[in-house]
């Protein structure tokens, strides 16, 4: 049985879904303005592991995720730089998927986009003001009023926070700690970006499209939410007033959010210089998979302290499950306590660490290598670290590199270790390694 922490009761549940095996599962997506950094990446990264998760267990889920291309940072963007929204947008979508295949991330079902979702966003404010829950300001804009949706706040605890009734917040940048009625169309001039609507020129708040494109794809209700944890608050809060406050009926069973990724111990922020892209990464010369393995050693309700050193460790242990695994077997009978466990540990709130721990112990264990090929595949499902592509694969060592290491033996055998040492410093310059084992030389990439 699967089981997960679930926001809103702030307890690890038992994962029901609504209709098994079908699971229906959306995720808040990218705002395209910029390129994804690591701690977007990290957020993606675990709720990969939870679609994969669920897929060992024998659901089958339904990913929908949106990308928000319209909003205040994209606008300011353009503006700045004197083009069309989507000059902007385009490209960074392409790179958000391009960063997504790099990690190894599955592609959602769908990926809705704000822009093609207007009429729906009208039609759904209109049905909130029929009921009673939204209010036109003399500019054209409509807020929520949070004061006529009793359970405001269920999801994020807000009462232990200051509730600011009356209050309204029009920009997408939100003051984190009160809470406030918050725009679901915000009126714009005539020469700013927007759309016609009932309450003239005007374009959607950031909120509302997450309630109408999920519900579009998913129905009113559904199984899984997930995001990083500073959406808990106002974003989750403020989907669930809208989604519920329109149908009366619950959301979302449950809410799951992933903790951020530090660096160096700090939150990330540009003006920190902690700021980084995948392309930072590829740049230091790292594969973008080690970043990947990085995110399996933490939970996902712990932080995760990136440091280039901590990145280093990851990308040494990737490497050397992949050398590992090229002189196994190919796959036969796994080895069935190993597989247990492993699922054991996963279907623990995710626990991906202890899975990993597992999956390292089998590597080591005595098991013949065509039962632990057999397990690790598996295990590869959900880690997702393309394992595949190494397995039974003796590595092709270049002739240049061959050459060398035929030679370094030939000064080993006459016992000229001086030439043999400046011999692995050249293999080692060309990014192999030569180990001396007791079957003669073996090679490795570094
Ligand atoms: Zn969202």
């Amino acid at each position: 049985m699967f089981r997960l922490f679930n926001t809103l009761t702030r307890k690890v549940e038992d994962f029901k879904p609504l209709n098994p095996p079908k699971v229906g599962m959306y995720t808040c997506g990218p705002t395209v303005y910029d390129f994804a950094h690591i701690g977007n990446l990290r957020t993606y990264l675990f709720e990969d592991l939870l679609q994969r998760t669920l897929e060992a267990d024998g659901f089958q889920v339904k990913r929908v995720m949106n990308i928000t291309d319209i909003e205040d940072k994209i606008i300011k963007k353009a503006k700045e730089k004197g083009v069309e929204i989507k000059e902007i947008t385009e490209p960074f979508t392409e790179a958000f998927w391009e960063d997504l295949n790099k990690l190894n991330i599955k592609p959602a079902d769908v990926y809705p986009k704000a822009t093609e979702h207007i009429g729906q966003m009208i039609k759904y404010i209109e049905a909130l003001i029929k009921n009673g829950l939204a209010y036109m300001e003399k500019d054209g804009s409509v807020y929520f009023d949070i004061s006529k949706f009793p359970e405001y706040g269920k999801l994020s605890q807000l009462d232990k926070r200051e509730i600011k009734v009356g209050a309204r917040v029009a920009v997408d940048e939100y003051e984190k700690e009160n809470a406030q009625d918050f725009a679901l169309w915000k009126s714009v001039g005539p020469d700013e970006v927007g759309y016609n609507s009932p309450w003239g020129k005007g374009r959607p708040g950031w909120h509302i499209e997450c309630s109408v494109m999920s519900q579009e794809y998913l129905g009113e209700t559904f199984d899984l939410h997930g995001g990083a944890v500073d959406l808990i608050f106002p974003h989750h809060e403020n989907e669930i007033a809208q989604s519920e406050g329109k149908t009366g009926k619950k959301f979302v069973k449950f809410f799951v959010e992933g903790e951020h990724l530090l660096v160096n111990g700090q939150k990330m922020a540009k003006s920190l210089g902690n700021f980084f892209t995948l392309r930072d990464i590829e740049q230091e010369g790292f594969d973008p998979m080690a970043l990947r393995y990085l995110v399996l050693t933490a939970h996902y309700r712990d932080k995760l302290n990136f440091t280039w050193e901590s990145l280093e460790a990851a990308s040494n242990a990737l490497n050397n499950l992949r050398e590992e695994v090229r002189s196994w077997d190919q796959p036969k009978i796994g080895c069935a306590e190993y597989e247990q466990r492993f699922m054991e540990a996963v279907d623990n709130d995710l626990n991906v660490p202890q899975a990993l721990a597992v999956m390292w112990e089998l590597v080591r264990s005595d098991y013949p290598t065509s039962a632990k090929a057999e397990s690790l595949l598996k295990f590869d499902k959900i880690l997702g670290l393309k394992l595949d592509e190494y397995l039974g694969k003796p590595l092709e060592v270049p002739e240049k590199v061959q050459k060398l290491v035929e030679e370094r033996e030939k000064a080993r055998s006459r016992k000229d270790f001086k030439k043999s040492d400046e011999l692995r410093d050249q293999i080692k310059k060309l990014g192999y390694e030569v180990e001396d084992t007791s079957q003669g030389p073996k090679v490795r990439k570094t």
